[in-house]
C-alpha cells in the first residue's frame, strides 16, 4: 500500500493491545521537566504542534488504507470484514506489508472493532481548541463509526482552558482524558517539578468532569519514597476525593536511568521504599478514599504477588469499583502485606527499567 502517517511512541496501556487507533496529532512533551521522566518517555526532542493540514493528510492516509483493507476483503468474499482470513490474504499476495507499522496499525486496529482512537502525544490541548474541534470532527466524518476519542492532558493545560473550550472539544466528540496526577501532595509535585499545585489540578479535574469528560488519572505510588510516603498517600487520596476520577490508574515509580530521580537515587539521596512499604502507602490511600472510582492496576510495575506467585491485583483497564470494591482492596492488600517480602518483586529490581 506504500503509504505512511506518523505515529508518536506512547500510548496509555489502555489504548493499546491494538484496540485504538494511534494518531499523533503533536510531537512530544511541551513541559519535559517531570523528574521521574524527564528524557524518557519522549526523548529529548523538542516538542512541536503539528499542522491542520498535516493532520488532516494522516486521517486521510488512514482512511485510504482502511478503505483499502476492506475493499480486499470485499474482493474475498468476506464481505468488508477484517479478520484473520483477511488478513492471512493480504500478507500472502504483499508479505513486505507485514513490516509496514502503518498498515499493522490500521489493520489491527479494524481488526478489534474500529471503535477508539488515541490521539497523541504528551499533551494535546495545547493546540488551540478551534484547530483541535477541526481535528476531531474531521476525524469523525472520515470514522463515523468511531466511539472513543481520547488523548493525553496536563493539569496545567487544562486548568488554563476555559469550560467552554472543554465543551466544545467534548461536544464534537474528544471523550476521555488521560492526565498524569502523580501525588496530591504540594511539597512533592514542587519536588518532581510536575508544574501544577493541587489547587489547580482540583479545579482541572472539576471542570473536566463539568464539560461531561471521562477522567483517567494516573498517580505514582513511591514517588515520595522513604521520606514523604505518607504525605505522599494521604494528598493523593484528598486530592482524588475532591475531583473524583471516573479512574484512577496505578503506575508505581521506578527511577529510570537518564532522569533526575534515578541521579538522586543512585547518589542515596531517594530511598526507594520495598514492595511491603509500597502496600501500605496503597492501604492508606485507599483507606482514605471516600469517592466513586475505578481503581486499576493495568501496568507491569504493579507487581505485586499473592501466596500463589499471581499478581495481587487484577491488571484489567477496569479495575476495582469503589466504594463497593473498597474491603476487596484493602483485602487483598492485608494479604499482600502477609505474604513473605521475597515473594513479592521488588521495586529495587525494577530500577533503570524504561519500559513504562
Ligand atoms: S508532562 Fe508527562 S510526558 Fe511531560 S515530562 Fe511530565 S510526565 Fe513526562
Amino acid at each position: 500500500m506504500g503509504v505512511s502517517f506518523e505515529i508518536g511512541p506512547i500510548r496509555p496501556p489502555s489504548e493499546g493491545g491494538h484496540a485504538s487507533l494511534l494518531l499523533r496529532i503533536t510531537r512530544n512533551c511541551p513541559w519535559s521537566r517531570c523528574h521521574f521522566c524527564y528524557g524518557t518517555l519522549y526523548g529529548r526532542h523538542k516538542f512541536e504542534l503539528r499542522s491542520l493540514d498535516e493532520v488532516k493528510a494522516d486521517i486521510d492516509t488512514v482512511k485510504y488504507l482502511a478503505d483499502t483493507i476492506r475493499q480486499i476483503s470485499w474482493q474475498l468474499g468476506r464481505g468488508g470484514r477484517v479478520d484473520r482470513e483477511t488478513g492471512a490474504a493480504i500478507i500472502r499476495s504483499r508479505p513486505e506489508l507485514r513490516e509496514d507499522q502503518c498498515f499493522v496499525v490500521v489493520f489491527n486496529w479494524l481488526y478489534s472493532g474500529g471503535r477508539t482512537v488515541f490521539l497523541q502525544d504528551a499533551d494535546s490541548l495545547v493546540m488551540k481548541t478551534p484547530q483541535m474541534v477541526d481535528t476531531v470532527a474531521y476525524l469523525r466524518v472520515a470514522f463515523p463509526e468511531i466511539e472513543r476519542i481520547t488523548t493525553y492532558a496536563r493539569a496545567k493545560t487544562l486548568y488554563r482552558k476555559s469550560l467552554d473550550d472543554l465543551k466544545s472539544l467534548r461536544a464534537v466528540g474528544l471523550s476521555r482524558l488521560h492526565v498524569g496526577l502523580e501525588t496530591g501532595d504540594e511539597e512533592l509535585l514542587g519536588l518532581v517539578e510536575k508544574g501544577v499545585t493541587v489547587e489547580e489540578h482540583i479545579a482541572a479535574g472539576r471542570k473536566v468532569k463539568e464539560a461531561g469528560f471521562e477522567l483517567s488519572e494516573y498517580f505514582m505510588p513511591d514517588l515520595g519514597g522513604r521520606a514523604r510516603w505518607e504525605q505522599h498517600a494521604r494528598g493523593t487520596a484528598h486530592l482524588v476525593n475532591a475531583v473524583g476520577p471516573d479512574y484512577l490508574r496505578s503506575r508505581p515509580f521506578v527511577p529510570r536511568s537518564g532522569t533526575p530521580l534515578y541521579d538522586e537515587y543512585r547518589a542515596g539521596r531517594f530511598q526507594l521504599s520495598t514492595a511491603h512499604e509500597r502496600l501500605a502507602e496503597l492501604q492508606l490511600l485507599v483507606g482514605e478514599l471516600n469517592v466513586s472510582t475505578r481503581l486499576c492496576f493495568d501496568h507491569f510495575a504493579n507487581s505485586w504477588r499473592d501466596k500463589d506467585g499471581g499478581f495481587l491485583f487484577r491488571q484489567d483497564y477496569e479495575g476495582y469499583k469503589l466504594p463497593e470494591e473498597k474491603p476487596l482492596l484493602l483485602n487483598l492488600i492485608e494479604q499482600g502485606l502477609a505474604a513473605d517480602e521475597s515473594q513479592h518483586l521488588q521495586p529495587v529490581q525494577m530500577v533503570g527499567l524504561d519500559r513504562m
